[in-house]
C-alpha cells in the first residue's frame, strides 16, 4: 500500500492514527470478509443497552458520515454508567468514550462511522414504529451470549423491584414480606419478543401484561419474572442495579 515503515510503527502505538490517515476505521462488518464485532460478550451487552435505551445520531456535520452511539444512563446507578462505557471501550479499544452529564442522567457516547454496521436496526423514527429484527450474525451472538444480552436489556429498560406484602398474624400483629421480581418495560413488540425469546433460551419463566396509556400513546408491555427460582437465576447474572 506504499505506507512507510515508521508510519506503520506509529499506527501500532495509536490505532486512532489509522482513522486519520485512511479516513476510515477498521470495521469488522463492511470488509470483504466480515466477522462479528469482538469481544462478543461486550457486544451482546451493548446490543441490549442499544435496543433498550440507545440511539445513533449524526456526530457533527452529517456530510462527514460520523455517527454517535448514545446511551442515556441514570445517575442513580453510577455502576451501570461504567459498565456501559466499558462495553463501548471494549468494542473500540484506543478510542474515546465520553460521559456527558445531563439532568439526572449521563449520556455515554462514542463516535464512529461504522456504528450503523454494528447496529443495523438504526433507522428513521422511533424503534417501536418500525420492525426490529436481528441480522443472522447478531442472532448468533445473542444465542451464544444470552445472559449478557438480557443483562443489557434489563440495565436499560428493566428493573429489579421489591414487592411488599402485608400479612396478618394471629392476634393483632402483622408482618411484611418482600418479594423481589424483575420487570422489563418496552413499547416495541419486537424488542419484547427478543427479550422473552432470550428468557426462554435460559428457561426462565415470564409473564407479560399490557399497560394501556390512552388513545394518543402506544400501549406499553411489561414482562415480569417473579417466580422465586427464576428471580434467583436472574440475580446470578443481572442483579440489582447499582
Ligand atoms: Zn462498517
Amino acid at each position: 500500500m506504499g505506507i512507510n515503515r515508521s508510519t506503520l510503527q506509529s499506527w501500532m502505538r495509536d490505532r486512532s492514527l489509522v482513522d486519520k490517515y485512511l479516513g476510515t476505521d477498521l470495521c469488522p462488518r463492511c470488509t470483504p470478509v466480515s466477522s462479528p464485532p469482538e469481544p462478543l460478550d461486550a457486544y451482546s451487552y451493548l446490543l441490549g443497552l442499544y435496543l433498550g435505551d440507545g440511539c445513533l445520531t449524526p456526530a457533527g456535520d452529517p456530510r462527514k458520515g460520523v455517527w454517535r452511539l448514545r446511551v442515556m444512563c441514570s445517575d442513580t446507578w453510577p455502576g451501570l454508567i461504567e459498565l456501559c462505557a466499558g462495553a463501548m471501550a471494549a468494542i473500540r479499544p484506543d478510542h474515546k468514550v465520553s460521559r456527558v452529564p445531563s439532568t439526572g442522567c449521563t449520556e455515554v457516547h462514542g463516535n464512529w462511522k461504522h456504528w450503523p454496521c454494528l447496529f443495523p436496526q438504526h433507522g428513521p423514527g422511533k424503534k417501536h414504529d418500525r420492525t426490529i429484527a436481528l441480522e443472522p450474525w447478531q442472532q448468533a451472538i445473542v444465542e451464544k451470549h444470552t445472559k449478557e444480552f438480557v443483562r443489557g436489556l434489563v440495565h436499560s429498560d428493566g428493573s429489579r423491584v421489591l414487592n411488599r406484602i402485608k400479612r396478618k398474624l394471629p392476634g393483632d400483629g402483622e408482618q411484611y414480606y418482600e418479594y423481589p421480581r424483575y420487570h422489563f418495560t418496552n413499547v416495541s413488540t419486537d424488542i419484547i419478543r427478543l427479550f422473552t425469546e432470550a428468557l426462554d433460551r435460559l428457561e426462565i419463566p415470564w409473564k407479560v401484561h399490557t399497560k394501556k396509556r390512552g388513545k394518543s400513546y402506544k400501549d406499553t408491555y411489561v414482562v415480569s419474572v417473579s417466580q422465586r427460582e427464576a428471580v434467583a437465576r436472574m440475580d446470578s447474572f443481572v442483579g440489582p442495579k447499582y
